[in-house]
């Protein structure tokens, strides 16, 4: 547990019908840039033995945390598309997901130069649900022939089955912050 990121949660994320969680006013509208710098700095220090080359995320929530944590690494930081793949199928891989929020499938994409097989990928979204964006992810990383060394989360959903269908498979999946229950204007950890 990240201790600046809950503390924030606390105080500032908002309960939405449908177990969502709204923390616009730091992450996924308005950056904290002071805490997503905290937060890249956590990610590198529990990944720093994984010999990590590169971050991979989904676009847009994903980009700041993802940003910071190779920052922190040193490496460069690659985001999944949710456009732009079409007439451009054989340099791309893709990937379809099921949106928590939207209830609706997409297509994400990785133009094929910017994964190389052979490369250590770490894994940073903002949130863990059901595990369907890191599933994604993953099918691209596998598709290029890299491996994933792990997966970075800030707010993960411990009620919902996504944390454990990752570990299931032998990911190393760790969470800056594991919410237990979620009540009508309150959450716990
Ligand atoms: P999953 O794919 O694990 O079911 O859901 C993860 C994705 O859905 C994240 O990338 C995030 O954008 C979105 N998401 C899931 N639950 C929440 C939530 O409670 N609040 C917010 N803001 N986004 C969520």
């Amino acid at each position: 547990m990240f201790e600046p990121l809950i503390q924030k949660i606390q105080k500032e994320g908002r309960v939405y019908p449908g177990h969502i969680l709204k923390v616009d006013s730091f992450l996924n509208h308005q950056v904290d840039t002071t805490l997503m710098e905290q937060i890249g700095t956590e990610f590198a220090r529990l990944f720093e033995h994984e010999q990590v080359d590169k971050v991979l995320t989904i676009e847009a929530s994903g980009i700041c945390p993802a940003l910071t944590t190779a920052i922190a690494l040193h490496v460069p930081m690659v985001f999944a598309k949710k456009s732009g793949a079409k007439n451009m199928g054989e340099s791309l891989y893709l990937a379809t997901v099921h949106s928590y929020t939207y209830d609706r499938d997409y297509v994400i994409n990785v133009a094929k130069e910017y994964l190389k097989p052979s490369e250590k990928v770490l894994i940073v979204d903002d949130f863990l649900a059901n595990g369907q964006a890191v599933l994604g992810l993953l099918d691209l990383i596998t598709q290029a022939g890299a491996s994933c060394v792990g997966v970075g989360i800030c707010v993960e959903k411990g009620f919902q089955e996504g944390g454990a269908l990752l570990r299931k498979k032998g990911l190393r999946v760790e969470s800056l912050a594991c919410i237990s229950k979620m009540h009508d204007t309150s959450v716990e950890f």
